[in-house]
């Protein structure tokens, strides 16, 4: 049996998840589940698959959790020192699925206990990639991508050897507003954002996928992950999202992952690799599908993305302080503070202004140093948002 614990077991790829695990009981053991608000969800699901641990981010919803659990013997925890304190239970497999910077700590502390540990959460390694990929060799402890594009470079490196990959390129759908213009989307309210075209996910991704925040995410994870040059990495707008991913080799060709736009298929691989299992995702039927269609992206509708290439160029904490200004710019919108493209402006301000100190960006990073610099950036994000509203 898999010992397995899930992180963010409530949201949209905690839920995918833990619909794998449902089809096939017997063979895993589920350690600990944590999710937010939802403790209907979390009580359920602990409760159904016989969790050791639930526990919820916020301390106010302990008594809830309790009166849910009440009987069962399942443990009620809440906080997020109570999740780093789960993530201590020794597993195999931990599913990292918590959304922004607060899925970082609990990731660091399986690594260290050599979990394999399956990166839903792009943040992590945006924030504090060195640390992430140090910590996981320092323990022998595998990563494994969950991202779509990632798993499809990951399957598409099988047997063949990183010194011969030119580049990699990763797909975007363009979001909700692939067709508008700019001045379209000057005006887009955080509820038109929230409306993918082709992918069911949490409202935040869906948000950053029309501002292609996501993918300016997913630029810089790839690098961490992958250990590529910036200028190696290529993102193309493809609406039909089925092609994933391409890995470009040095003889031209190129490995492209197909699949149909459903994250079991991604959570399925991390689960079950180095084997593939069968899994109920539907069979593309490229006859009917007909055409696929790629561009480059442009980028005046999309000025964050060029932004990943600015944090790439500074390193250090400079994906730690693009992570959270981005965290604040996006609430600043959802909350109707800012337009939509003004969320770049507002980190693109924040990343200028904190690269200047080169003692901050050069620091030694350590989850200290990482939760310290994540703590200005937000302030400085804020100064920013404040300014644009007054
Ligand atoms: P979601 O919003 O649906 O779920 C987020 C989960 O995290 C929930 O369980 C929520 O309770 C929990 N959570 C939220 N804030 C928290 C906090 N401060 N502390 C602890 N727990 C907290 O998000 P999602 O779409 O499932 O995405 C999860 C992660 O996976 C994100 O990093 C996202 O970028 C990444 N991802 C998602 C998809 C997708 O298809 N949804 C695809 C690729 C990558
Ligand atoms: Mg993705």
């Amino acid at each position: 049996m898999k010992r397995v614990s899930i992180f963010g077991a409530t949201g949209s790829i905690g839920q995918n998840t833990i619909d794998l695990i449902r089809r096939d009981k017997a063979s895993y053991d589920v350690v600990a589940l944590t999710g937010g608000a939802n403790i209907a969800q979390l009580a359920h699901d602990a409760i159904e698959l016989d969790a050791e641990i639930a526990v919820t981010a916020f301390p106010e919803r302990l008594e809830d959790l309790k009166a849910a659990l009440a009987g069962t013997g399942i443990i009620a925890a809440a906080g997020q020192n109570a999740i780093a304190e789960a993530a201590e239970r020794p597993v195999d497999w931990v599913m990292s699925a918590i959304v922004g910077a607060a899925g970082l700590e609990p990731g660091l502390v399986a690594l260290k206990n050599g979990a394999t540990l399956a990166l839903a959460n792009k943040e992590s390694l945006v924030t504090a990639g060195a640390l992430v990929m140090q910590t996981a060799k320092a323990n022998n402890a595998r990563l494994l991508p969950v991202d779509s594009e990632h798993s499809a470079v990951f399957q598409g490196l099988v047997g063949e050897d990183m010194s011969s990959v030119e580049r990699i390129v990763i797909t975007a759908s363009g979001g909700a507003f692939r067709d508008w213009s700019v001045d379209e989307m000057t005006k887009a309210t955080p509820e038109q954002a929230a409306t993918h075209p082709n992918w069911d996910m949490g409202q935040r991704i869906t948000i950053d996928s029309a501002s292609m925040f996501n993918k300016a995410l997913e630029v810089i994870e790839t690098k961490e992950f992958f250990d590529v040059a910036s200028r190696q990495i290529e993102v193309l707008v493809h609406p039909e999202s089925l092609v994933h991913a391409m890995v470009g080799y040095k003889d031209g060709g190129m490995m492209a992952h197909v699949g149909p736009h459903d994250m079991r298929h991604a959570i399925g691989y991390a689960l079950h690799w180095p084997n593939r299992k069968d899994l109920p995702v539907e069979r593309l039927d490229l006859g009917r599908i007909g055409q696929l269609n790629f561009s480059h992206p442009d980028p005046a509708r999309y000025p964050a993305l060029r932004l990943a290439w600015d944090v790439m160029e500074i390193g250090g904490m400079a994906g730690c302080i693009f992570n959270a200004a981005k965290e604040k710019a996006l609430d600043a919108f959802i909350g109707h503070q800012i337009g939509f493209l003004e969320m770049a402006a507002v980190v693109e301000e924040t990343l200028l202004q904190l690269s200047a100190d080169s003692g901050l960006i050069d620091a030694e990073m350590t989850l200290d140093t990482v939760k310290e610099t994540d703590t200005l950036a937000r302030r400085v994000a804020d100064e920013k948002i404040q300014a644009r509203k007054g």
